[in-house]
């Protein structure tokens, strides 16, 4: 791989997310050899790929390539490889482009989209874990609205003007509500053969409330919202089967006939082979680790963010999949990396939970913090804040700031493009 020799000890992370990234930035000019891997060569930030994908956002705003994040540090290396295999004894680690030893090895993997075992959404919806799926996404929903324009069926019509999201989580909520607002706010103006009434957007959710995470306050705050925005909410469903263009439910009477099918229901863990059985935790196929982010069965090899399953009394079933526990351990571990070469003791990791927030579009957002709970327009900007405050690269925040302040004066969205056409052979790029 290229990476020189070094009297440093090695520090190989995979993965440049919220968790490596932060681990990375904080071993800046201390004494360990960074190797960072990622099969892509920028960092994500998965919050705003909903409004890459409803045209809100250009790409380019929410990406940030790793080797600029890493550019200070003389000690750090970037390779874009994806992992394929962990050989533990010999300390090593597989890649599509070669291996590479270390001494200190930390997964930070994040998580991929889990369909709980359904083929036929697997195979048929679209989903929206990276840049380019939500640049996919953001072209079949473009491509839909022309092709409406010129459909004589009106059968066929009604199918291109569905538009169907499965889960009420975050990310579903986020989406429909974009959605819904690209109904009322860009429709009128780009498409005057299509009446906005003709355009449906359905939210699916098991459970019985939408963000099931957040306070009861909170999730009737944001169905309120929704419904005001005309998002048609289907609770206590489930997704038997989408095929044909059909979503089929656990209700007889429920189906959907559409072309845009948007699964967001789930996660699990991206894990790599190689690590002994005790270290994965199955069903959630993530690691299990210790209070020091140590790899159960290992003392060199450490897991952070959505791929480390971390219990606790106050989180019995481990820390939310969001970015704070990603960058609250990568924090913490390069502490502890710096203690073991001091030969201290390791320091637990504790999670501060600075509160969870979600926005459903314009003036609209819920946040819970640990006492208190509101919504609305304060909410949003409080949203807007948080969103920019964490975004990555200077340029990014202004960017993005310019884009959102352009869009809440004009009703408009600035990135309305199909630049690579997806309908035509529904090519799917893996998360
Ligand atoms: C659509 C969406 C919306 C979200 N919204 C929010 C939100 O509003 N607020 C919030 O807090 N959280 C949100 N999250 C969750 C949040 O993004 C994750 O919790 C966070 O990214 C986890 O950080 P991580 O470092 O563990 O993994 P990630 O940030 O996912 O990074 C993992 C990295 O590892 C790389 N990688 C994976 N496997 C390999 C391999 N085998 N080889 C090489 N590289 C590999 C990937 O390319 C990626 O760069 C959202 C997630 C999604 C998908």
């Amino acid at each position: 791989m290229n990476v020189p020799i070094s009297e440093l000890p090695r520090v190989v992370i995979i993965g440049g997310g919220f968790g490596g990234v932060s681990l990375a930035r904080k071993l800046e000019k201390k004494p360990f050899q960074v190797v960072m891997l990622d099969k892509r060569n920028y960092h994500t930030f998965q919050p705003l790929l909903y409004q890459v994908s409803t045209s809100g956002l250009e790409p380019d705003s929410i990406a940030y390539p790793i080797r600029k994040i890493l550019k200070r540090n003389n000690n750090a290396y970037f390779r874009m490889a994806e992992v394929k295999n962990i050989y533990d004894k010999k300390r090593v680690v597989e890649t599509n482009i070669g291996e590479i030893t270390y001494d200190y090895l930390v997964i930070a993997t994040g998580s991929k989209t889990n369909f709980f075992g359904n083929k036929s959404v697997e195979e048929n919806a679209i989903w929206m874990k990276t840049v380019p799926q939500a640049l996919n996404l953001r072209s079949l929903i473009l491509e839909n609205f022309e092709e409406a324009t010129i459909a004589k069926d009106p059968e066929r019509r009604k199918s291109l003007l569905n538009f169907v999201i499965a889960g009420a989580g975050p990310t579903g909520v986020e989406l429909s509500g974009a959605l819904a607002e690209l109904r009322r706010n860009v429709i009128p103006k780009d498409y005057q053969d299509i009446d906005p009434e003709e355009i449906h957007i359905h939210l699916i959710e098991g459970l019985d409330k939408v963000l099931p995470p957040m306070s009861d306050e909170s999730s009737a705050n944001a169905q309120k919202y929704l419904e005001e925005l005309g998002v048609e909410i289907h609770l206590n469903t489930f997704v038997d089967s989408y095929e044909d263009n059909i979503v089929k439910t656990n209700n007889e009477d429920l189906s959907f006939n559409t072309e845009t099918f948007i699964w967001s229901a789930g996660v699990t863990g991206a894990a790599i082979d190689g690590l002994k059985n005790e270290a994965l935790i199955d069903k959630a196929n993530r690691y299990n680790v210790n209070t020091f982010n140590q790899i159960e069965g290992y003392e060199n090899i450490f897991a952070i963010g959505d791929i480390a399953l971390m219990t606790s009394e106050e989180f019995p079933k481990g820390h939310p999949m969001v970015a704070q526990p990603a960058i609250q351990q990568g924090k913490h571990l390069a502490k502890n990396l710096l203690r073991t070469i001091n030969k201290q003791k390791l320091l637990p990791f504790e999670y501060l939970d600075k509160g969870t927030m979600a926005t459903v579009g314009r003036n609209k957002a819920v946040v819970d913090l640990d006492n208190v709970k509101f919504g609305g327009a304060f909410a949003w900007f409080v949203w807007m804040f948080v969103h920019l405050w964490f975004l990555v690269g200077f340029r990014n925040r202004i960017v993005t700031f310019f884009n959102w302040t352009y869009s809440y004066i004009n009703y408009d969205r600035a990135a309305r493009l199909i630049v690579r056409p997806f309908k035509a052979n529904k090519e799917k790029s893996p998360d």
